[in-house]
């Protein structure tokens, strides 16, 4: 079966429906038909300036939530990436055949560094897609569900195993970015041209898995819509509406179509108070099954232990391999 390798991070006390829609939900349905690898990846969570006691915390509502929606951790493996030691190791092999110009240009950084300040910024923030790279090779997938933000990187991903792989011989697997055109920008509620992000949005344009469904109807009433009145899908003229047809569509499984046609000669304000409902719906029993794997943490941490059993049988060998290529002496 072929393999998927995708991570996210524990920057928040909830994930938001950008990372469900964008990302996760493809995650879940990928078990069907790949040999899953999923990380909740706390080495990159601390690019930014954390508190270790939060991070403790995030790190278990992550693991918590991605159970909660369906992870399956008998079919896959689920784990956090600091108890696997072979991403932070191959990521300094793989940041020595990085070109520095080359990790300069990754929008990311720059967006993520100018917000903080360029002099405050960590370097870890700049070598950010490096260990990215790393968490996806050493695992030679074939394909990788993110949202659209995230294609820049994978493209180093697949530079950084081409390049490896012709300068010391055949080692990784070159990964495809699997990117869900439909919802792979789920956009802030206030700024409908930003995408929703857990560490740049406002509360106020992002609506959390774990929140309160009442705050997130009100949030979604308070959405920034676009001038006219006319519900239509058009992404350039009309962001805000469109944002939130392509919420309500992946949510009641409903198409777009068929929502523009129900909601013809209706307002905004019927969009929304609906969406709210679909929203309550859907986080409801996900916030349920969150709280049960929450109320064992011991229970949670050993399911955590297999999942980095099952990624370890993987990373360690690939990590031997590409060290015997580059030169190193193999250990005893
Ligand atoms: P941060 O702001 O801390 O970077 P984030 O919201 O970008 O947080 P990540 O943990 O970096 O979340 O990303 C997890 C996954 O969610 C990635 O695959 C990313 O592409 C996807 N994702 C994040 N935001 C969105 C969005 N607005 N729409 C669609 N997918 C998204
Ligand atoms: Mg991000």
């Amino acid at each position: 079966r072929p393999r998927v390798f995708s991570g996210i991070q524990p920057t928040a006390d909830s994930f938001h429906l950008g990372n469900y829609l964008g990302a996760v939900r493809h995650w879940v349905a990928l078990q069907d038909t790949h040999e899953a690898f999923y990380c909740v990846v706390d080495l990159h969570a601390i690019t930014a300036g954390h508190d270790p006691a939060v991070l403790r915390q995030r790190t278990r509502v992550a693991a918590a939530q991605l159970l909660a929606v369906g992870i399956d951790p008998e079919r896959s493996a689920l784990f956090v990436q600091s108890q696997v030691p072979e991403h932070a190791q191959l990521a300094w092999v793989l940041g020595c055949i990085t070109g520095f110009g080359e990790a300069s240009r990754m929008t990311q950084f720059k967006d993520k560094s100018q917000k903080q300040g360029s002099e405050r910024s960590s370097v870890g923030l700049f070598t950010y897609p490096i260990l990215q790279a790393a968490d996806i090779l050493l695992y030679q997938a074939d394909a990788v569900p993110v949202g659209e933000d995230q294609r820049q990187h994978l493209e180093l991903s697949r530079d950084l195993a081409q390049r490896f792989n012709s300068l010391f011989g055949p080692t990784f697997t070159v990964p495809a970015p699997h990117i869900v055109k439909d919802t792979a920008k789920i956009t802030d509620l206030q700024e409908p041209t930003a995408k929703m992000s857990k560490s740049s949005s406002s509360p106020a344009g992002i609506i959390d898995l774990l929140e309160d469904p009442a705050r997130s109807a009100k949030k979604i009433r308070s959405a920034v819509t676009d001038t006219g009145r006319e519900i239509v899908f058009d992404t350039e003229t009309k962001p805000g509406v469109s944002n939130l047809l392509t919420i309500h569509s992946a949510l009641s499984g409903r198409s777009i179509d068929d929502l523009v046609a129900a909601y013809a000669g209706r307002g905004y304000g019927d969009l929304k108070k609906e969406l709210g409902e679909v929203v309550r719906e859907f986080v409801t029993p996900i916030q349920e099954r969150t709280r049960a794997y929450l109320d064992d943490p011991a229970q949670l941490d050993k399911l955590l232990a297999v999942g980095v059993e099952k990624a370890r049988a993987v990373t360690v060998p690939t990590l031997r391999t590409a060290y015997e290529r580059v030169g190193f002496l193999a250990s005893a």
